[in-house]
C-alpha cells in the first residue's frame, strides 16, 4: 500500500529533483551570460587594439601621401611655370652635354641637389612610353626637375615612413632620393627594371584613364633592399602625361613597426595585406605557419571582410579580426591562437569562470544527492511509522483502531448503498493452554498462521484486524448473513485442519470458535453493536463446545 498521495509531480523527490534542476540551470544560464558577455568584451577589446595599430599606421600612410601631394603639386606646378636661372640654363647644357651617352647622371653643379640619371636618346627606343620629342616641353620638364632635385635633398627616410621618392620622366631619367651614388649602381638593367615596374606602366593615361593613385607590391627591389610596397601618381601637365610621382615604402620597417606596436607574445600576429589579400608584412615571421590563413579560411575572410570596415571571425580555435586601412589599399589582420586568447585577461577570466562553473556544479550534484538519500530515508521512516500506527506487527493484519476506523467508513458505504453488511468475530480455543504448553513464541507462531488463514479467506473489499489478545473480528462488506457463515466455517475448518509444527517431532492442532452478525437482521449498521452480537455469539459457540460457527442468539 502506498501512503504517498497526490500525483507523482509532488512526490517530495520531484520537487527536489525540481529546485536541484533549476538552481543547476539558473546557473548554468548566468556563467552561459557571462561567458558570453566576456566573448564580446574580449572581441571589442581585440578589435579596439588592431584599431589603434591600424589608426597610428593609417596616419603614417596620411601624412606620407601628404608629402606625395605635395611634391605632385610642386612638379605640376613648375611644370606649367619653370624657374629659369642660371642654374637652369647649366643643368639644361649638362643634359645636352651627356643626352648621347647610353648611361648619364648629371649632379646640380654646387651638390644639393640629388643627381639625375638618364639614357641616351638611342636607348628610349627600347621603351615604347618614352619620349623625347618635343624639345620645349623637355626644357621646361629639366628645370622643374631640377627644381625638384634641390628639395628632395630635404627628404628625411629616417623621419619619415617611407624611404625613397623617385620622380620617374618619360623622358628618360629619373631622380631617386636615396641614390646618391647611384653612379655605381646605375645600369640599364636597373633602369630598364624601373621603366617597367606596374606602378609606372600602369598610370599610363590608356590603362588608367582616371589618374588614379596606385598601389603596387610587395615586389623585390632591384637594391638588395628587400620587398618593398609602392604608391605613385601620374604627373601631367596640359594634357600630357611626364611621368610618375612614387614613394617607396620597405616592407622590413613596416614590420617593424607592427613588430613594435604588439606589446605582448599572447596578442598573436598581425599580418598587413593588401587588396588581393596578398601577405606584404608581418609582426613576427618565425610564428607565420600558427598564423596562416589557408585558402578556404582566407575565402572566408574576403567574404566576411567584403564591404565592412572591420570585423571578426574564427578559424579552428583561432580568433581572428581585421580593420580595413583608410590610406593604403589593404587591411590589417589580427590572427591570435587558442592558446595565446588563453594566457591573455580575458583567457584567464574565462578559465576562472568554468572552474566557477564546474565547482558550483560539483557542489550542486554533491547537495543534490545527499538531500535525495535524505529525502529517501525519511520517506521511507515515514512509510514504517504509518505501517506500525495502523498494522499489527505479529499477525500483519490492521490494529484495533485501524479496524475500527475503516469497518465505520465501509459500514457507511454499504448503508448509503444499501448493502447488506456482515461481522465474523472470532477467538482461539483454548489458547491459554498453548501458551502454557509450548511457551509464548510458539503461541505467537499461532497467532501468526490464524491471521494468514483469515486473510486467505478473505476478498479484496473484506478487511480484518486483530482486536484483541488471540481475537479477530472480519468485516464483510456487501454480503448476507448466510454467505458470512459460509466464510466463518471455512475458516474455522481451515484452523482445525492444520497441523503445526511446535516441537522437533510434535504438532498441535489449534481450532476457533466465530460468532456472526448482520446488519440485515435488524438493518442496524453501526459496527460495535455488531460487533457485540457476534461477540456474544462467539461466546455462544464457546458454550456449545467450542470449534463453531454460531449466527443465531
Ligand atoms: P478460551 O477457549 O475460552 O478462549 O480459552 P483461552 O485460553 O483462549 O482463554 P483466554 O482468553 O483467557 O486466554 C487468552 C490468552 O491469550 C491469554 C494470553 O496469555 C494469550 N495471549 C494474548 N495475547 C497474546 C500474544 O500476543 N501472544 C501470545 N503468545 N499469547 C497471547
Ligand atoms: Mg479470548
Ligand atoms: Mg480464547
Amino acid at each position: 500500500m502506498s501512503l504517498h498521495k497526490g500525483s507523482r509531480f509532488f512526490h517530495p523527490k520531484s520537487i527536489v529533483h525540481l529546485c536541484f534542476a533549476i538552481v543547476f540551470l539558473f546557473l548554468t544560464l548566468l556563467t552561459w551570460h557571462e561567458a558570453l558577455v566576456l566573448k564580446r568584451t574580449y572581441e571589442s577589446n581585440q578589435l579596439a587594439r588592431l584599431s589603434a595599430v591600424a589608426n597610428n599606421l593609417d596616419n603614417q600612410w596620411q601624412h606620407n601621401l601628404d608629402e606625395l601631394a605635395f611634391f605632385h603639386s610642386m612638379l605640376e606646378h613648375s611644370l606649367g611655370d619653370p624657374l629659369a636661372t642660371d642654374k637652369s640654363a647649366e643643368f639644361l647644357q649638362q643634359f645636352e652635354r651627356v643626352r648621347h651617352t647610353p648611361l648619364w647622371h648629371i649632379s646640380p653643379s654646387d651638390t644639393r641637389g640629388v643627381p639625375l640619371n638618364g639614357i641616351s636618346d638611342e636607348q628610349l627606343s627600347q621603351f615604347p612610353l618614352f619620349s623625347r620629342s618635343d624639345s620645349q616641353r623637355l626644357a621646361d620638364e629639366l628645370k622643374a626637375v631640377l627644381e625638384m632635385s634641390l628639395v628632395l635633398k630635404f627628404n628625411q627616410p629616417e623621419r619619415d615612413f617611407h624611404y625613397r621618392f623617385w620622380y620617374i620622366s618619360r623622358a628618360g631619367f629619373y631622380l631617386s632620393s636615396t641614390l646618391p651614388d647611384a653612379r655605381s649602381n646605375h645600369s640599364l638593367e636597373n633602369f630598364s627594371a624601373v621603366a617597367h615596374r606596374p606602378y609606372f606602366t600602369e598610370l599610363d593615361p590608356q590603362v588608367n584613364p582616371q589618374r588614379k593613385t596606385l598601389w603596387s607590391g610587395p615586389y623585390d627591389s632591384t637594391d638588395n633592399e628587400g620587398r618593398v610596397v609602392t604608391v605613385a601618381r601620374p604627373v601631367d601637365k596640359n594634357g600630357y602625361w611626364y611621368g610618375v610621382l612614387a614613394m617607396d615604402f620597405s616592407t622590413q620597417q613596416i614590420r617593424d613597426y607592427l613588430q613594435q606596436a604588439l606589446t605582448t607574445r599572447q596578442e598573436g600576429g598581425v599580418m598587413l595585406v593588401g587588396q588581393r589579400f596578398n601577405l606584404i608584412a608581418w609582426s613576427d615571421g618565425s610564428q607565420l605557419e600558427e598564423y596562416r590563413l589557408h585558402k578556404p579560411q582566407l575565402a572566408q575572410l574576403i567574404e566576411q571582410s567584403a564591404g565592412s570596415h572591420s570585423g571578426t571571425m574564427r578559424f579552428d580555435g583561432r580568433f581572428v579580426s581585421w580593420v580595413r586601412l583608410q590610406y593604403f589599399n589593404g587591411m590589417l589582420v589580427n590572427v591570435q591562437t587558442l592558446h595565446e586568447g588563453l594566457l591573455g585577461d580575458s583567457g584567464r577570466v574565462g578559465l576562472v569562470l568554468l572552474l566557477t562553473w564546474l565547482m558550483f556544479s560539483v557542489v550542486v550534484i554533491v547537495s543534490h544527492q545527499t538531500i535525495i538519500r535524505m529525502t529517501g530515508s525519511l520517506l521511507n521512516l515515514q512509510e514504517k511509522l504509518s505501517w506500525r500506527a495502523n498494522y499489527d506487527g505479529l499477525t500483519r493484519l490492521l490494529n484495533r483502531t485501524a479496524f475500527f476506523d475503516r469497518a465505520e467508513q465501509l459500514a457507511a458505504l454499504n448503508q448509503r448503498q444499501q448493502e447488506p453488511l456482515a461481522i465474523i468475530q472470532l477467538d482461539l480455543d483454548h489458547f491459554k493452554s498453548v501458551n502454557d504448553t509450548w511457551g509464548h513464541s510458539a503461541g505467537d507462531r499461532v497467532l501468526a498462521h490464524a491471521a494468514s488463514v483469515i486473510g486467505q479467506a478473505l476478498r479484496k473489499t473484506d478487511i480484518a484486524g486483530r482486536v484483541g489478545g488471540e481475537e479477530f473480528c472480519i468485516l464483510l462488506p456487501a454480503t448476507r448473513l448466510d454467505e458470512a457463515v459460509l466464510v466463518a466455517e471455512r475458516i474455522r475448518r481451515k484452523l482445525a485442519a492444520k497441523e503445526l509444527l511446535v516441537g522437533k517431532h510434535q504438532t498441535l492442532k489449534v481450532t476457533a470458535s466465530l460468532g456472526v452478525s448482520s446488519s440485515e437482521e435488524t438493518g442496524d449498521y453501526q459496527v460495535d453493536s455488531l460487533q457485540s452480537v457476534a461477540d456474544r455469539r462467539l461466546y455462544l459457540a464457546k458454550q456449545d463446545g467450542r470449534n463453531c460457527v454460531r449466527h443465531r442468539d
